[in-house]
């Protein structure tokens, strides 16, 4: 994946900044707190020749390191946290001269900006000033996709170090391991609840309602049930931050689960579709909504410029092969269970309750994965049930009772296979 990794800017900003920190008691209070962007001070812009200028004014100086991705081409401007105070990026002037723009916390500690570039570019210059009025400024000029493409290759050796850096969540190579073996219900069914979107990624939106924080709510009732019920509860985040998808996959191997379920809401442009929705991975998924519904949920990691496209390469081995052909089984079943628990609850179900589609969320080969798409944020017969805390209750129950029957026959079958 080194590869798609353009051009890296410089830590000069971090250089310039240690002055500022050695000043004043005052002054290094102020900086403990979070750097807020200044919406006021804050546009794109263009000018003469193509050029876009990206400032973003800041209550402080932060670290920061700009660079560019590949595929489509893209601006990623990572900072130590900033607070940017509810602003929503296409409110920024002028940003509608980037195809896409999106911020927010990537993870602890740090945010991150990443901007849809209208072509291949090069940054002209990415610099702070640290003065009485803190900017970030990336100014970008436009270049042919040829010298695009010869500046990756020519990424300075210098440069290499920091560029590993700035990749530090980017899948690792994957390890093909053994496959775990299956529960057989002699310990507590271990869940991994994976809560989708979240930080830059805010999934569907509906005025002030984003997906990302209402699965958030959900997953965290949904584990408390569980949990109460006996069993054994992760979460692949616990707050509003970005995880790439293949990070919760790997969080559910790493840590032995015996299943995954990821929490969505989705929210469709036309058409009234409203209820909820179980989806298992199906590779071959061709049916159109589908596959729109795999880009939606899988666009986020491309913007945040984790681009899984052909990873799975890697990762595929005979082994994963016949884990996924034991595994595949297993989770029709857990779909099944879940779609008839949901119904018995008396809760809306889409048309088609159980659908295939290829994410990569699901692609763990030997945990049964699923995702529960638990309605539509473009409904608002859905939105009103999605914030109604005793519906959320109700689908809690359902996927309690679903998950634990579900464990005792799929613990019952290994035994059986074991004799
Ligand atoms: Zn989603």
């Amino acid at each position: 994946m080194t590869g798609r990794f353009i051009f890296i800017l410089c830590w000069a900003a971090l250089v310039a900044l240690a002055p500022a920190l050695g000043g004043a008691g005052a002054r290094a209070q102020d900086l403990s707190a979070l750097a807020r962007l200044d919406p006021v001070r804050s546009l794109v812009s263009a000018a003469r020749g193509g050029e876009i200028v990206l400032d973003l004014g800041l209550s402080q100086p932060v670290p920061f390191r700009a660079y560019l991705l590949d595929d489509p081409p893209r601006l990623v401007v990572d900072f130590r946290e900033v607070d940017f105070a509810g602003l929503r990026p296409e409110a920024l002037t002028g940003a509608d001269r980037l195809a896409d723009l999106r911020w927010g916390r990537f993870r602890p500690g740090w945010s991150r900006l990443v901007a849809e570039l209208p072509g291949p570019m090069r940054i002209a210059e990415a610099a702070q000033d640290t003065g009485a009025a803190p900017r970030v400024r990336v100014r970008l000029l436009p270049v042919s996709a040829a010298d695009f493409a010869a500046r990756g290759g020519n990424a300075p050796q210098g440069a290499g170090g920091a560029a590993t850096s700035a990749l530090w969540d980017l899948p690792q190579p994957a390890v093909v391991e053994e496959p775990r073996r299956r529960q057989t219900g002699d310990r507590p069914l271990f869940v991994v609840l994976d809560p989708g979107h979240g930080g830059i990624d805010p999934g569907a939106e509906h005025g002030a309602l984003s997906e990302a924080v209402l699965v958030l709510t959900f997953a965290r009732e949904l584990k408390e049930a569980l949990t109460r019920a006996g069993m054994r509860v992760l979460m692949t985040r616990e707050e509003d931050v970005f995880v790439p998808l293949e990070t919760r996959m790997t969080v559910a191997r790493a840590a032995g689960a015996d299943l995954l379920l990821s929490i969505h809401a989705d929210a469709l442009a036309e058409g009234v579709a409203t209820g909820a929705t179980v989806y298992l991975l199906d590779e071959a998924a061709s049916d159109m909504a589908a596959q729109q519904l795999a880009e939606r949920h899988d666009r986020a990691d491309l913007l945040a410029g984790v681009d899984l496209a052909g990873h799975d390469d890697a990762v595929a081995g005979v082994l994963m092969d016949l884990a996924r052909a034991e595994t595949h089984p297993r989770a029709v079943r857990l779909s099944q269970v879940l779609a008839g628990a949901i119904k018995a609850e008396g809760l809306k179900m889409h048309k088609h309750p159980v659908q295939g589609a290829n994410f990569s969320v699901l692609k763990a080969p030997d945990i049964p994965s699923i995702l529960l798409e638990l309605g539509f944020m473009s409904s608002e017969a859905d939105r009103a049930r999605l914030i109604d805390p005793a519906w959320r209750a109700r689908m809690a129950k359902a996927i309690v009772t679903a998950v634990q029957s579900w464990g005792q026959a799929d613990a019952a079958e290994a035994r059986l296979l074991r004799q």
